[in-house]
């Protein structure tokens, strides 16, 4: 492609600040926390061992070691390791590959234990985030990810898949669907990984409510439509809350009901009023995100009927014993219980989304089929090997 990256009918916005990658130590990503303990905000002192995790006070500190001990054990012990992974890089044949090999280290060898090691670390800072309520060590999770990904842009090890959730996580839909964005281009662009003068993970600012058609969806893996599917869906649960004042202050204007209101003041001139309503109103993007979120569904169902009746009802799914392969090419049933295995922890502390969820499936398939395919499609696997069992044996 010349060298070029395109979306289609235009060139992807250029970034010129680069990323700075940090060899074994990133910053965070905001600077105001909760108290792991008590989640009052503003907290002020960190965990002086692992860095993940701010507290209020030491009394906080001391109540909540019981819960941070083995996190922060497993974090510090990573932290040490990744070290001396990493000191030898930094004097690879008089050449410190951190500066001068930046998003080539797949054509390293000598550089996958350490890529494979940070990325141990950024998995300890994701247990500790979702274990011990912690928005500051998901963030270090994801900015370990970012810097693998930058460092070793093939991305051999898989970590980009991990991402989207954090940011779900950490209610980030916007930069989730950056990043989602351009990798799904970058994929049907052929991007050339090797070609470190492309411009890499670059797109800020992109328009989430944007048609979605050009993003071909229906070519996309399932794994990938989920995480999809959870950045929409964290937009939509903002724009929900926006409708919701919204339309609080349509009630302000209303003669009757917001007789007091101080809007009414201003509502004799109608032209205002007209004008507010059309510069804030987010009504059509509520519309826009439901509709995509809908579609999103969709085309999950249409690839694997298993995945979603799967998150509706997991329970039963994931008590099924453990498939030993998930990746493509193997059963659908397989596919939804990695699918499902991969991101249920990140829905069960939202349990808003298995109720939009389900709304949309049974809005997809009508009530009684869909109810039938959450109670009865999950199981699907265990009654097959029972059946084949008692084959076996007759
Ligand atoms: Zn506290
Ligand atoms: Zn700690």
């Amino acid at each position: 492609k010349n060298g070029l990256f395109f979306f289609p009918g235009k060139k992807l916005r250029m970034h010129k600040e680069k990323r700075k990658i940090s060899e074994t130590t990133v910053s965070p990503r905001s600077t105001s926390f909760e108290c792991s303990n008590c989640s009052k905000d503003e907290a002020q002192s960190r965990c002086s061992r692992c860095t993940a995790v701010k507290y209020c006070s030491k009394e906080c500190q001391k109540d909540h070691w019981v819960k941070h001990k083995t996190h922060c054990n497993e974090i510090k012990k990573k932290m040490i390791l990744l070290e001396k992974e990493a000191a030898p890089l930094r004097n690879f044949f008089n050449k410190n590959l951190f500066k001068e090999e930046v998003g080539n280290f797949m054509r390293i060898e000598q550089t996958q234990l350490y890529c494979q090691q940070r990325f141990e670390l950024a998995t300890a800072f994701h247990v500790c985030g979702m274990k011990n309520n912690s928005r500051l060590a998901l963030g270090l999770a994801v900015e370990n990810l970012l810097d693998i990904l930058f460092l070793n842009r093939g991305d051999y090890l898989g970590v980009r898949a991990h991402i989207p959730s954090m940011l779900f996580m950490l209610d980030e839909p916007e930069e989730a669907y950056d990043f989602l964005k351009w990798w799904q281009v970058s994929h049907q662009e052929r991007y050339d990984y090797y070609n470190l003068d492309l411009p890499y993970c670059n797109l800020k600012g992109e328009d989430i409510f944007e048609d979605m058609s050009k993003l071909h969806l229906g070519k996309t893996h399932p794994q990938w439509l989920v995480s999809m599917y959870m950045v929409k869906y964290k937009m939509f649960q903002k724009i929900e809350k926006d409708k919701i004042s919204y339309e609080s202050f349509l009630l302000g204007t209303h003669p009757r009901v917001g007789e007091d209101s101080p809007i009414q003041q201003i509502g004799g001139v109608s032209v205002i009023l007209h004008n507010i309503k059309k510069c804030f109103s987010p009504i059509d993007k509520y519309e826009t995100i439901r509709n995509q979120t809908i579609q999103i569904l969709k085309f999950i169902d249409s690839k694997n009927k298993y995945i979603i009746p799967g998150f509706l009802n997991y329970k039963v799914l994931l008590e099924q014993p453990n498939p030993l392969y998930v990746g493509e090419g193997g059963s659908l049933q397989d596919q939804a219980y990695g699918a499902v295995w991969f991101d249920i922890k990140h829905w069960e502390p939202v349990p808003d989304i298995f109720i939009l969820t389900k709304e949309l499936y049974i809005q997809i398939h009508g009530k009684v089929k869909a109810e039938r395919d959450i109670a009865e499609l999950p199981r699907e696997k265990v009654s097959l090997a029972k059946v084949l069992g008692k084959a076996h044996l007759a």
